[in-house]
């Protein structure tokens, strides 16, 4: 390595596995962190848009000039937005009118056309933002649609590229790989391909309370009625994503809402990491499979940390979002902020 780059796309991957020291005391083995924050866009989501818009430039599918179209403002947004800028496309998102206006100026900052849809609206209705994407990508010469929750390029930039990675880093002694379920492409796709050289090695998901995955994994059902609204942003769904493979998946774990956003204070405060909501609701997990005694000495396991903390200033990482929620600081093992004023 060099440490010069033709261009930021360069820096896109081989982000570091970072050992976890202190939040983990009570759990046997070795236990480690893959930082996706430390890909240029800040999140794991810069290695699908990267992909799937490459295996499209391949396929002859976009020319100079060409329109790429997304729906989400989350992360995916922010990376379909950088990689278009670098490789002088348009870049179009589609978002609700439920999104911060903080998250679409960070869009716009990196030149997206953003579409603001109503959220009340069902997802066939011609005005929800998966139509009105829909409507944009089929009317625009020259451009594609990423749609990563059905996108199969998803799961497998992840198959190429994190799992490959995560291997190497544990020099193949990896026994369990944990990752929060969204569209399933980076547990799923970097579990493929774990198992692929070791199929002992335990891959688990993390599933919000008010999502469908665990249940649908156990028995191929949806059940409406435990579909509601929860606060973790990025894991969860409310429909079968097809870019989840559940076949690769051992088990679905739950996480609440309150124990996750304690997780991630405490890895920030335990650990120095500051990363997003979904690192803390992974490490959850981890904490709740120990009790349940499914680590050993033996056992290496890499937990997925798909963003960084700088984008949950204002939610998790906010005593008057906590207190809003019910949520006490009390709970943080007797660890708090040394800030004062
Ligand atoms: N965490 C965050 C913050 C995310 O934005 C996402 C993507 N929706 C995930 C976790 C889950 O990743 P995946 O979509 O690959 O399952």
């Amino acid at each position: 390595m060099t440490g010069k780059y033709n261009n930021v796309l360069e820096l896109v991957g081989n982000t570091p596995l970072v050992r976890l020291n202190r939040i983990n005391q009570d759990i046997p083995g070795e236990v480690y962190a893959k930082l996706e924050c430390f890909n240029p866009g800040h999140s794991t989501k810069d290695r699908i848009a990267l992909h799937i818009i490459e295996e499209a430039e391949k396929k002859g599918l976009l020319t100079p000039g060409a329109t790429i179209v997304e729906t989400t403002s989350g992360n995916t947004g922010f990376a379909v937005a950088m990689v278009s800028i670098v490789k002088g496309y348009k870049c179009i998102l589609a978002v609700s009118d439920k999104t911060k206006a903080e998250k679409i100026a960070y869009l716009k900052a990196l030149g997206a056309k953003v579409f603001i849809c109503p959220a009340n609206v069902p997802a066939d209705d011609p005005r929800s933002y998966y139509e009105v994407a829909k409507r944009i990508a089929a009317e625009t010469p020259n451009s594609i649609y990423i749609n990563q929750y059905f996108n199969l390029g998803n799961t497998e930039a992840h198959y190429l590229t994190t799992g490959p990675e995560i291997w190497a880093q544990t020099e193949g002694k990896i026994t369990h790989l944990i990752g929060c379920t969204g569209t399933g492409g980076t547990l799923t796709g970097s579990g493929r391909f774990i198992k692929e050289q070791n199929p002992d090695v335990k891959v688990i998901g993390v599933d919000a309370y008010g999502s469908i995955l665990k249940k649908y994994h156990e028995t191929g059902e949806v059940d409406p009625n435990e579909i509601y609204s929860y606060q973790i942003e990025g894991m969860g769904k409310n429909l079968v994503p097809g870019a989840l493979d559940f076949s690769v998946v051992d088990k679905f774990v739950k996480v609440s809402d309150e124990e996750s956003a304690y997780t991630t204070r405490e890895l920030a405060l335990k650990e120095g990491l500051m990363v997003g909501y979904t690192s803390g609701a992974a490490t959850q997990a981890l904490k709740q499979l120990s009790a349940s005694g499914e680590f050993d000495e033996n056992s290496v396991v890499a937990v997925l940390f798909p963003d960084h903390g700088s984008r949950y200033i204002t939610k998790v990482f906010s005593d008057e979002w906590m207190a809003e929620q019910g949520f006490s600081n009390s709970k943080l093992n007797g660890l708090e902020s040394r800030a004062t004023v």
